[in-house]
């Protein structure tokens, strides 16, 4: 049995400027977060696509104190969940739009897929979004 690499080929992806989404080979649907096997059909058959980088924010926080541990370093910093064209939805990181400034963020933005430097990828891998327009 094919055991697909879950987290590293994500990792990966952002780290060479890629959003990537797992997809089943068999039933054709994306996954996220990756799974060992579909959710939706138990195949094993699992593979990447790049995804457009477009999205809509569903909602966000800015933490500016109280962050968990491990992440008072990155204070402050706004995280949010978007929903991708793709027919999934993940947990971001929201680029400021001023120094240390959210307050343009709204739920329902458009936002896009930002690629952010490799060392910061190897620090702390998640996808960053911005605000578009
Ligand atoms: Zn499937």
């Amino acid at each position: 049995m094919k055991t697909p690499v879950i987290v590293s080929d994500f990792r990966a992806g952002l780290a060479g400027g890629d959003l990537l989404i797992q997809n089943c080979h068999d039933c054709g649907k994306p996954n996220m977060w990756p799974r060992y096997a579909c959710p939706h059909c138990q195949s094993d058959n699992l593979g990447w696509v790049k995804s457009s980088g477009k999205a809509v924010l569903h909602s966000f926080c800015v933490l500016r104190q109280g962050a968990p541990e491990g992440f008072e370093g990155d204070l402050p910093y706004a995280i949010g969940v978007v929903k991708l064209p793709e027919g999934v939805q993940l947990l971001v990181r929201l680029e400021a739009t001023g120094e240390n400034d959210w307050s343009a963020y709204g739920c329902d933005d458009e936002v896009e897929f930002v690629a952010v430097d490799p060392g910061e990828i190897e620090r702390r891998p998640c996808a960053t979004f911005r605000r578009v327009g």
